[in-house]
């Protein structure tokens, strides 16, 4: 399941600090709309044409391409490939930006690369338009307000912090003249979208923000989850909490980075395997319902068969491509589901980690949804009362993932990428 959030508010009410922490938190892709209207807005200014005149600057139009790139975590803008992250963050474009922004020409320009990356992925989209225009559909609407002079003080010091030599009520000025221009604006004006929730952030800390935020998604996310019958919910909780007895009794099991666990459904978790019981290491902690992949061997046995399939259990052959069974992880995942698999395929005889399978990352790219790492260790030759530990880690977005095409190569460098964050949360400490 892929979930927009849109993300909609005036100039410096902090949209964007905010859309990256809960992009981040959340493993979605995080769209800034406003950098692609200043890339457009500086190729305009480099150009020498006035920002304001739609017949100069309309034109101009086909000669841009603008495009959003992930490096090292990082989002970058790239203007006919160049990387323009840096240059379009001054208050001269800033300015050009608002200007090109009011020509409906230079909106449906951008429109459809907007909605093509919210249609592959579960995203967190800032903007102006993003509840009322661009996702109209969008799962969860917040319109962030904050006052002008809050705001202004943000940006100041924001711009201070970065080095530049800026003026306070040069930018409370500029930030007024940005409301004035996007709210009076006869294109997409800067508009609460009806069904939007309202925020007033003036005076909460980032933190307040995010929370508050993920509470939104998270009810948004529960009331698709009641989608999966009661009783599938219900048989689920009783089994894994009979399930974890046991091994609660036998093993000392300490969780760690729980804050990372996720609070919602059609998510991958993905970990390191070792032992036959350790899905049930993850479900113990991860409460939302999750369906598994498992080794076809095991369905012949019928008891056995029968208890996976209750969990949600279904078969995969390993030794070959099962496309069979990736299409039903993929069908899981759109009914809100999480995923639960070893991307290695196999048991870990030794400890060490293996290479992955490239089923993951298929599944990953296929239903843009994150992938949580998990590493589960444990000192060899586990007994009675050994310490088993078992480390969440942060999410992977699709976008961190890099996959663009399909290829062999593509799918095995993200498998790499998923195994080595997996690694990490095994050998730190
Ligand atoms: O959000 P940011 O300040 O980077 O946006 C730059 C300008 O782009 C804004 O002042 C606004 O006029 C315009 N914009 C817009 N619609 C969006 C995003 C930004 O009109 N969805």
């Amino acid at each position: 399941m892929i979930i927009n959030v849109a993300l909609d508010g005036p100039s410096g009410a902090g949209k964007s600090t905010i859309a990256k922490a809960l992009a981040r938190r959340l493993g979605y892709v995080y769209v800034d709309t406003g950098a692609m209207y200043r890339a457009i807005g500086l190729y305009v200014t480099r150009a020498g044409v006035p920002t304001d005149s739609k017949e100069e600057v309309v034109p101009l139009l086909e000669n841009i391409t603008v495009e959003l790139e992930y490096v090292d975590g990082v989002q970058r803008v790239l203007l006919n490939g160049e990387d323009v992250s840096d240059q379009i963050r001054t208050p001269e474009i800033s300015m050009a930006a608002s200007n090109v922004s009011a020509i409906p020409e230079v909106r449906t320009f951008l429109l459809e690369l907007q909605r093509s990356i919210a249609r592959k992925n579960s995203i967190i989209m800032d903007g102006r338009d993003i509840g009322t225009v661009i996702l109209p559909n969008a799962d969860v609407k917040v319109f962030m307000t904050a006052s002008p002079e809050e705001r202004a003080k943000r940006r100041y010091e924001e711009l201070i912090a970065k080095g530049q030599d800026v003026n306070y009520d040069d930018i409370l000025r500029d930030i007024n003249q940005r409301d004035y221009n996007d709210s009076h604006r006869a294109a997409a004006p800067l508009k609460k979208a009806d069904d939007a929730y309202e925020l007033d952030t003036t005076g909460m800390s980032i933190d307040e923000v995010v929370d508050s935020i993920e509470k939104l998604i998270d009810k948004r996310l529960r009331a698709d989850f009641k989608v999966i019958p009661a009783w599938r919910r219900f048989t689920y909780g009783i089994i894994r909490f009979i399930a974890s007895i046991p091994f609660y009794l036998i093993f000392n099991i300490k969780y760690e980075g729980t804050e990372n666990i996720p609070k919602t459904g059609s998510v991958i978790l993905a970990g390191n395997h070792q032992t036959w019981f350790d899905p049930i290491l993850i479900a113990i902690k991860v409460k939302y319902i999750s369906s598994y992949m498992a080794k076809a061997e095991l369905f012949k046995f019928p008891p056995l068969g029968l208890l996976i399939r209750m969990v949600h259990g279904f078969p995969t052959r390993r030794s070959s491509n099962d496309v069979s069974s990736l299409t039903r992880a993929e069908e899981f995942i759109r009914k809100g589901y999480n995923l639960t698999i070893f991307p290695e395929g196999t048991r870990s005889k030794d400890g060490k980690i293996g290479r992955a399978k490239s089923g993951v990352a298929l599944v990953a790219s296929r239903c843009g949804v994150p992938v949580y790492p998990v590493g589960i260790s444990f000192k060899r030759k586990l007994h009675f009362r050994s310490t088993i530990t078992v480390r969440f880690g942060e999410p992977l977005s699709p976008e961190e993932l890099k996959i663009s095409s399909m290829s062999k190569t593509d799918l095995r460098a993200a498998g790499e990428r998923i195994m080595s964050r997996i690694a990490e949360l095994v050998h730190n400490g």
